[in-house]
């Protein structure tokens, strides 16, 4: 029969539907690492990459049809086997909703949108940015397993490769209503560029530029640096950009090593959404404009003068 530590951190890790594992799983691994053994559980196709992430263990169940019902339903026959200190998922759409589902179905509370993992005397504890990251709070259950979700980008850890051990799980599906799939088509996405929420580096725009034309200045610096395009609300509601691309508390949170802000003042709310960010430079023209009071670099100055400059630099650069 198979034993677990007791230490053991189980980790729900997502996958792409071409049957890869997420950009998050490393992240969700590295972080599990950090307080205690890490058992990965992959429903579908994807579990023979999570050794590699450093699990030590890893439960494959069979992907049911429908919409996350059936990883909740693993996640709870892997909780019942596993008996873990703490369960993290990634804070993705599907992440939460299986979270969500996961606490109410087992009587659990859930950390929801964590930034970091560690632990006291006590037990596991979830860090959290709050307030459009003016406050860091830390949060702990006081009875069941810690249920986190885990911000995509927040944590750098990463765990050592291990040989896991590769464990088939039985799962007893459940007549909970769940929305079933009936097709699935791929958008065809032209863009090269990272995705927004994993991204190690994004560069943003926001109504300091003007026009939908301009922000092809934040395209191009985002692309001489293989980053993802960010941008604020008013420059999505000002028709720049789609809203997928809206970094803040209305849109995506991200938590990149390099986070630009070109053009943003740095109102609350946006600043919500990129505060965790490892390092952030700020261009603007107003120097008493908010976002410098987190940026850890500041250009004051016209972004028409200094984003051609700055791509001149770096062109010369890989030159
Ligand atoms: C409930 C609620 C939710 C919200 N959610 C979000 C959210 O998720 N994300 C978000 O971003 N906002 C959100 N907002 C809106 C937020 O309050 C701000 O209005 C918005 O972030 C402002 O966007 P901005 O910085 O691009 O524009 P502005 O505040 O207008 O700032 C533009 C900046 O560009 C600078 N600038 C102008 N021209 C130049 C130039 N040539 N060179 C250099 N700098 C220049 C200006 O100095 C200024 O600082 C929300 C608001 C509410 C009420």
């Amino acid at each position: 029969m198979t034993t677990f530590a007791n230490d053991s951190i189980l980790v729900l890790l997502d996958t792409t539907p071409d049957g890869q594992l997420a950009a998050s799983s490393a992240a969700l691994v590295g972080a599990a690492s950090q307080v205690g053994t890490p058992v990965a559980l992959v429903v579908g196709e994807g579990a023979d990459g999570a050794g590699a992430l450093g699990a030590a263990q890893v439960l494959h169940a069979a992907a049911g049809d429908g919409l996350t019902v059936p990883m909740v339903d693993a996640v709870a026959a892997a909780v019942e086997l596993v008996q873990p200190e703490a369960i993290l998922i990634s804070n993705s759409i599907d992440g939460r909703d299986v979270a969500g589902r996961l606490a109410a179905r087992l009587g659990l509370s859930v950390a929801v949108d964590a930034v970091d993992i560690s632990r006291d005397d006590q037990g596991v504890v979830a860090h959290h940015s709050v307030y459009g990251g003016a406050y860091n709070v830390q949060s702990a259950t006081t009875f069941g397993p810690l249920l986190a979700t885990l911000r995509q980008g927040a944590v750098e850890t990463r765990a050592t490769a291990a040989e896991a051990q590769l464990i088939p799980l039985d799962v007893a599906a459940t007549q909970a209503p769940a929305a079933s799939i009936d097709s699935v088509e791929p958008v065809v996405v032209s863009s090269t560029r990272p995705e927004l929420r994993s991204a190690a580096r994004v560069v943003s725009g926001g109504r300091g530029l003007g026009s939908a034309e301009s922000f092809a200045l934040v395209e191009s610096l985002a692309d001489a640096l293989g980053a993802a395009v960010g941008a604020s609300r008013a420059a999505v509601d000002a028709g720049y950009v789609p809203h997928a691309l809206q970094v803040g508390q209305t849109g995506v949170s991200v938590s990149p090593q390099l986070y630009i802000a070109v053009g943003i003042s740095g109102a609350i709310q946006h600043r919500a959404g990129m505060q965790t960010a490892k390092t952030i430079v700020a261009i603007n023209k107003d120097a008493d404009a908010p976002i410098f009071d987190v940026a850890d670099f500041g250009i004051v100055g016209d972004l028409f003068t200094v984003l051609p400059q700055l791509l001149e630099a770096l062109d010369a650069k890989k030159g």
